[in-house]
């Protein structure tokens, strides 16, 4: 998408090789419009299957996400990173290793969020290693629903989450793939 490309090219930090910054219209400040021209995107690839239900995880795939499920006009479920004091009943949970972080995590859902036979579209805004993606999908499995998608902002595909997704049988479209980085320079993959 090329809008995204050009924010990208033009607000984007590459910290090193492997992580990118996108603070300016993403993870600290979000540009709406942006966001909004993403799910009209994200939706039109999608437009064949039937969609329940938008999951993401917290926190930055919320803005993306809550604009795919506004203009779906279905809701928006967003999975947690810990135990939180909030959720009462029972839970799904899925062990979580992140690649930002370096540190593992239990994704958790509530039982009242997700259901049996539902149709999911998961949204996130980064796909690097796909843990997030597989333990949102095994949870996912666990409430006996379906990922019917997996849409991403930006995929860095010199990484392996695409083909472990593609290779567990996910339909993936991600708005942005980067072939590869460095600081000051940033090459997309554009098929
Ligand atoms: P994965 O689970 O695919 O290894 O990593 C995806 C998750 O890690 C995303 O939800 C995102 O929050 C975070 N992430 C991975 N790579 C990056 C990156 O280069 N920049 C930012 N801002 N987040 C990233």
């Amino acid at each position: 998408m090329k809008q995204l490309q050009d924010a990208i090219l033009k607000y984007g930090n590459a910290v090193n090789e492997h992580v990118l910054k996108v603070d300016a219209f993403l993870n600290h400040q979000i540009d709406p419009t942006l966001m909004n021209e993403m799910a009209i995107d994200i939706i039109e690839h999608f437009k064949h299957k039937e969609i329940d239900k938008v999951v993401t995880i917290e926190s930055s795939g919320i803005a993306p996400a809550l604009m795919v499920a506004y203009q779906l006009n279905v809701p928006l479920v967003f999975f947690k990173k810990s135990t939180s004091s909030i959720l009462n009943g029972e839970c799904y949970q899925s062990h979580v290793h992140s690649f930002t972080k370096n540190i593992d995590y239990i994704l958790t859902a509530s039982h009242d969020y997700i259901h049996a036979d539902e149709k999911i579209l998961f949204v996130d805004d980064f796909l690097a290693n796909g843990e997030a993606a597989l333990g949102a999908a095994d949870i996912i499995k666990q409430a006996n629903a379906s990922m019917v998608g997996i849409a991403i902002i930006i995929e860095k595909s010199f990484q392996p989450g695409r083909e472990r997704l593609v290779t567990e049988g996910y339909d993936v479209y991600s708005l942005a793939r980067i072939k590869k980085m460095a600081a000051k320079h940033i090459e997309f993959i554009n098929d």
